[in-house]
């Protein structure tokens, strides 16, 4: 048999060339190009957020830090030096997880930010976690409307 061609060559599905045209020349073989499932390394189809945890959080810290000296290093020095708003901290930063299909939790705990610890996806507490998620913040209370047009300029008005 000619090595080259395959017995039931319809039978084959053509995975190949997809497969080699989505993953650039970085790419590892055999991992898939996109976010992958933080529980089985599959391929994700959902993700939430959560808050990171002390070491994500002096990764940021030290990647800003660098940023910023780098900054100031190549600032102009015939203008004022830049100046940086407050660095981030735990509670205006968020880490995304990521999740396949078979280890998704609940669309409704999803929409939420869950605890630094939270250990989602974990199959002993999938389709939930095992944190207490941050509630959704207050809606501003809108302000009642202190004026009007006149009704001949609403659509509609007389
Ligand atoms: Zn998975
Ligand atoms: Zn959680």
């Amino acid at each position: 048999m000619d090595p080259l061609t395959s017995p039931e060559p319809e039978y084959l599905p053509i995975r190949t060339e997809t497969a080699t045209a989505s993953t650039g020349p970085l790419a590892l073989p055999g991992l898939p190009a996109g976010p992958v499932c933080a529980e089985c390394m599959g391929p994700a189809v959902v993700h939430w957020q959560r808050r990171p945890t002390c070491d994500e959080l002096d990764d940021i810290l030290r990647t800003e830090g660098n940023r910023r000296v780098q900054a100031l290093k190549l600032a102009d020095v015939q203008k004022p030096a830049p100046t940086f708003p407050p660095l981030p901290t735990a509670a205006d930063t968020t880490r995304i997880v990521h999740a396949c299909a078979t280890h998704a939790i609940t669309i409704e705990a999803a929409a939420l930010i869950h605890a630094s610890f939270c250990t989602a996806p974990n199959e002993a507490d999938l389709p939930g976690c095992d944190c207490t998620p941050e509630p959704w913040p207050a809606a501003p209370v809108e302000e009642e409307q202190v004026w009007a047009l006149p009704d001949h300029w609403v659509s509609g008005g007389q």
